[in-house]
């Protein structure tokens, strides 16, 4: 069957005859008058003609609410009236006694059917009706449907109205199609006589949301931010479920980041105006969102935690919903309504699993990520960013336990200090670059010319400490001659340049028996004792602590 909405230009695929009717209907409907049956004859034909294909029929709907929705004059003085209000209260059943909700119900009523008293019995079977519609069990809500149409009358215009609303949905639910749309009709009908549009609007939605959409997603889509953007400014009940139809669009048709924009939106609209369940949803594809793409694991907990207060409430709703209908419904109806809350607690049990493993996983990733940047920043803090060697605070913090470890095991200690000669001549004539660069490579002939059990520390700016455990003089001495070699010899290649450096180095040793205190400072200063020795002996060689030097 070929597509009957295209994505861009949304005409749908009706024929001229139609076109025309439906025009002169929706004039008529604005104006008040609305006589509906040829409109109604015309469409049963052609629903006919086409097969009684119920696609067909939802073409038909959709013409119809485009035209309802382009002839409507949503300016943005639009007033909030009190009967819009009654629909806001719909997210709080069931009510109880007592309950605030339904104070304010009875309010409403009273001031728009004043003269005819509340029936308590009739308003609780339109609850039931309603939460059977909601939980599915459309057998009863159409016990309960029939019971009602003949209680209410047109002096109780607001529970007519609620029921009549809910009557065309059970209609769509027993593919009475053509019933189902003249309710709707005869609805719009009576509401654009009292010209109440945020009513009408509200209609239209709930109209909409009835309709199968099959492959035609794409339309809905703009449909709804059409009807969106005749609200500007506004946060009420219309455009909370107009943003929450187009964040439960399917994932082909609405980006993740496009559904995180409608889910920010819905946040700021007031709590009241949605239903727990949905708060529940959004917050949870928010706790998703933003630990999955966004990365952002404290607010995605945030989120989490405002999703997992919103399940609480709506299991706490479900034990209502359940007791109320233990109370109002009969016993043998109450046996068939409890599949239906049986598949209710499933479906709900499954989210508390899937909230928990979602809440844990991201848990986890923030744990393993704290751990990995400690990791980083323990080593980044120890290293130098130059050389990749031990800086200063490595010595400062870790190589005092290294020590006291030696001793405990009589190990003798050597420490060199090494100082490049004449460097800053190099760095100014050549520049920083060249000078970065022999710095780094002789870090790495340090590192590689000593055991792995050795420290190799940055101790300044060319200059560096190396402490040598179970290393004693003689070893030592030998270390140093060659190294001090090594560097003399190397060629420093750097872009295609060559450059000769040479090092000083002096030496200091501590032969601790077991138990004494070392004294670091002590052996560092007589290396570097020896350093300067070598420095004003002549430069490139090795010089060692000798008490002569001291003196
Ligand atoms: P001496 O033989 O007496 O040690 O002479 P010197 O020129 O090496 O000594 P001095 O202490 O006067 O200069 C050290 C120079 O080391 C100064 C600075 O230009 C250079 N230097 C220190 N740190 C760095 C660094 O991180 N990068 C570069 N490129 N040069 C550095
Ligand atoms: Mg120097
Ligand atoms: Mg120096």
């Amino acid at each position: 069957m070929r597509r009957w909405i295209s994505e861009t230009n949304y005409n749908l695929d009706v024929s001229d005859e139609v076109k025309r009717v439906v025009s002169q209907t929706v004039t008529e409907l604005m104006s008040g008058v609305s006589d509906l049956s040829y409109l109604v004859t015309l469409l049963e034909d052609q629903y006919q003609k086409a097969g009684n294909d119920p696609r067909v029929f939802g073409m038909y709907s959709l013409y119809l609410i485009n035209s309802i929705v382009e002839a409507l004059d949503i300016g943005s003085d639009v007033q909030e009236s009190d009967s819009f209000q009654l629909l806001t209260l719909l997210n709080c059943l069931p009510m109880k006694p007592g309950s605030l909700c339904l104070s304010q119900l009875l309010k409403h009523v009273e001031k728009y059917d004043p003269d005819t008293p509340f029936d308590m019995k009739t308003f609780d079977e339109l609850q039931l009706m309603i939460i059977a519609l909601d939980i599915g069990d459309y057998e009863f809500a159409e016990e309960m449907a029939d019971s009602i149409k003949e209680k209410l009358d047109s002096s109780q215009s607001e529970l007519l109205y609620v029921f009549q609303m809910h009557y065309a949905i059970l209609l769509n639910h027993k593919q009475e199609f053509f019933q189902q749309l003249i309710a709707w009709l005869s609805l719009i009908g009576s509401n654009l006589d009292s010209s109440d549009v945020n009513r009408t609007v509200y209609l239209l939605l709930r109209w909409l949301d009835t309709l199968d959409w099959h492959h035609d997603v794409d339309f809905k889509k703009v449909l709804l931010l059409k009807i969106y953007k005749l609200y500007p400014y506004k946060k009420n009940l219309n455009t909370a479920m107009l943003l929450w139809e187009l964040f439960r669009l399917d994932a082909k048709h609405v980006t993740p980041s496009e559904k995180m924009q409608f889910v920010k939106k819905l946040i700021q609209h007031a709590k009241p105006l949605m239903h727990v369940q949905q708060l529940q949803s959004i917050y949870y594809f928010a706790g998703n969102y933003s630990s999955g793409i966004q990365s952002r694991i404290k607010e995605s907990l945030t989120y989490y935690q405002s999703s997992n207060y919103y399940l609480k409430k709506s299991w706490d709703l479900l034990r209502d919903t359940s007791s109320f209908l233990r109370k109002y419904a009969s016993p043998e109806q109450y046996v068939g309504l409890m599949d239906f809350i049986e598949e209710k607690i499933v479906e709900f049990s499954n989210q508390v699993s899937l909230q928990n493993i979602c809440y844990m996983e991201t848990l986890e990733a923030e744990y393993t990520k704290i751990e990995d940047l400690y990791r980083e920043v323990e080593h980044l803090s120890l290293t130098d960013s130059l050389t990749g060697l031990r800086n200063r605070r490595y010595l400062d913090n870790n190589i005092y336990h290294l020590v006291l470890l030696a001793i405990r095991q009589s190990v003798p200690i050597s420490y060199a200090m090494i100082d490049i000669d004449h460097f800053k001549p190099v760095n100014d004539n050549h520049g920083h670059q060249v000078g970065d660069f022999i710095l780094q490579e002789i870090a790495s002939i340090l590192e590689n010319g000593f055991r792995k059990s050795d420290v190799v520390i940055r101790y300044g700016g060319e200059e560096f400490l190396v402490v040598m455990f179970d290393a004693d003089q003689e070893w030592a001495i030998s270390r140093a001659e060659k190294l001090r070699n090594e560097i003399e010899e190397h060629d420093f290649r750097f872009e295609d340049r060559s450059f000769h450096v040479t090092i000083s180095i002096g030496l200091s040793f501590s032969n601790y028996t077991a138990g004494s205190e070392p004294n670091l400072t002590l052996s560092i200063s007589e290396a570097d004792k020896a350093l300067y020795e070598a420095k004003s002996n002549g430069r490139n060689q090795v010089r060692i602590y000798s008490l002569e030097i001291q003196s």
